[in-house]
């Protein structure tokens, strides 16, 4: 139980939570930045893990100082617990203009409304305990068309959402990029939009110093290499639009 601390340096840390999930639901990490006296948590998840994360957060860090809570776009395992969150820390929310309507549906409270905050499409800047500036990088169709990543220049991580996500492995830190890319393979070729967008972050995200790329599913990558690896295979991988031709659209008999 707890949280794993994955890095730490003064005023600094960042713990990833992996094994609240429960088994029947798609395995998700989610991830707490504390600089100084503030924190932010990045997608909290659904309903079946945000009391056991709530406890496991307040054995390292005082729920009060809890900020931010960043959404990187609309699915269940990233939004349902939000309005537990709203009611449990004083924090603000952040989830791209095209997802926000849709938090009402999730159970969102009127009264909690005016502490979601919208994205605009070419992201924003937060500022964590007076002196951490977070960026929150575009990230659209990878794979949500509203998507968001989030850069912390502290740590160099890279906490990607699905881009990057695994699923089946045993490990949660990548060893070997070839002997993993068999549990990456399936989910990005049916998940992420086109290589088109594969290839315009690569590029955006090559003009950044990226330590390690933390995936909102299964293995991290940590270290330049297992990042520069990642980075090679997004950039040539056919996904998603790529691969469909007509017969796709077929009714099978
Ligand atoms: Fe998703």
């Amino acid at each position: 139980m707890g949280g794993k601390l994955i890095y730490e340096s003064v005023n600094h840390k960042v713990y990833l939570f992996e094994e609240l999930t429960p088994a029947s639901a798609v395995q998700a990490n989610q991830y707490l930045i504390i600089h100084r006296n503030e924190a932010i948590l990045l997608d909290p998840g659904g309903h079946k893990v945000q009391s056991k994360l709530y406890s496991d957060i307040c054995s390292i860090f005082r729920p009060k100082g809890i900020k931010y809570i960043f959404l990187s776009h609309q699915d269940p395992d990233v939004v349902a617990g939000i309005n537990y969150w709203l009611m449990t820390t004083p924090a603000v929310a952040y989830i791209s203009e095209l997802w926000v309507r849709f938090l009402p549906h999730f159970g969102l409270d009127s009264k909690m409304e005016g502490r979601v905050k919208t994205i605009g499409d070419k992201g924003l800047r937060l500022i964590l305990g007076g002196d951490c500036e977070l960026q929150i990088l575009p990230a659209h169709f990878l794979h949500s068309p509203g998507n968001f990543q989030l850069y912390d220049p502290v740590s160099k991580i890279l906490f990607s959402g699905d881009l990057g996500a695994s699923l089946g492995q045993d490990y949660f830190f990548v060893k070997d990029f070839d002997s993993h890319i068999r549990y990456i393979e399936k989910f990005h070729k049916r998940y992420m939009a086109s290589n088109r967008a594969m290839r315009a972050w690569v590029q955006a995200i090559r003009h950044l110093e990226v330590d390690a790329i933390a995936p909102q599913h299964g293995a991290l990558f940590m270290g330049k290499d297992l990042v520069d690896r990642f980075l090679q295979w997004a950039e040539n991988l056919e996904c998603g639009v790529d691969l469909i031709s007509e017969r796709d659209y077929i009714l099978s008999s």
